[in-house]
């Protein structure tokens, strides 16, 4: 279980995050919604310590980080967390100097430490399983958005993370290629991946999240089904914003 407990975050004493709670179950995949500027990377980023809170804390199964004015933690904690993290961003950040799969297999192979021929082998799977295995050899500049943001994908995957963060990992891409991706993504959800991802994409949140959160202002406004979020929203705001996706 992923539980965030109060995040508070300020850029140069400008509240950005307000205590934020949220918790995401064993197997589920909650889609943060909300205006442009409410928060949603900052909290993604402070869910795997990019950015580090101000005040809260954050749970990743048995590891719980404490967060205050006069509190960070030492680099160890942060990297323990952070490992327990995958992440997924809107324009893929793959390396472009190396090939498809040894951004794959980076991860393993200097983080990790496993030998370079099983890193290749869980690699080659992981790229089987998000349909890219024929381009292994290929530089990440000759694929389409879609495969790119796939190779992110089980770069992400491949060291087994507790949690898989995705910051609008479709919207760079037109929407063929969008939906590659999201048919990747709600496969991963079937399997019972954990998610937390950031999106403007009605589409992904309502095909993959079992649950929704709604952010303003740095504020969770309201979340719960994807059903109701969407059809029949209680708080005003939501309503607004629900009516403004169109
Ligand atoms: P979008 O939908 O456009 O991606 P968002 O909900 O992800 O927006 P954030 O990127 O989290 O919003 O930004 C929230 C607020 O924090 C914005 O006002 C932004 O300008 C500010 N902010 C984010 N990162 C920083 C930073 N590193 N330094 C200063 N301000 C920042
Ligand atoms: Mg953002």
């Amino acid at each position: 279980m992923i539980r965030l407990t109060g995040i508070e975050k300020r850029f140069s004493g400008n509240p950005v995050l307000k205590g934020v709670d949220l918790t995401v179950a064993e197997g589920a995949v909650t889609a943060l919604i909300g205006p442009s500027g409410s928060g949603k990377s900052t909290l993604l980023r402070c869910a795997n310590l990019l950015e580090i809170p101000d005040g809260g804390a954050v749970e990743i199964q048995d590891l719980r980080l404490e967060f205050s004015a006069g509190r960070r933690p030492s680099q160890a904690e942060i990297l323990r967390l952070r490992r327990r993290t995958g992440m997924i961003f809107q324009n893929f950040q793959l390396f472009p100097h190396r090939r498809v799969i040894e951004n794959v297999m980076e991860g393993l192979v200097t983080v990790q430490k496993w030998p370079k021929e099983r890193a290749r082998e869980r690699a080659m799977d992981l790229l089987g399983k998000v349909g890219v295995a024929e381009k292994a050899e290929a530089w990440p500049a000759t694929l389409s958005g879609g495969q790119q943001q796939r190779v992110a994908i089980a770069r992400a995957l491949a060291p087994s993370p507790a949690l898989i963060l995705c910051d609008e990992p479709t919207s760079a891409l037109d929407p063929e290629l969008a939906e590659e991706v999201v048919d990747v993504l709600r496969a991963l959800a079937s399997e019972g991946a954990t998610m937390l991802m950031a999106t403007h994409d009605l589409r992904l949140a309502r095909s993959v999240a079992s649950h929704v959160a709604f952010l303003e202002g740095g504020e969770i406004v309201e979340e719960g089904a994807p059903e109701t979020i969407f059809s029949a929203p209680a708080e005003p705001r939501t309503v607004r914003f629900v009516r403004s996706l169109g």
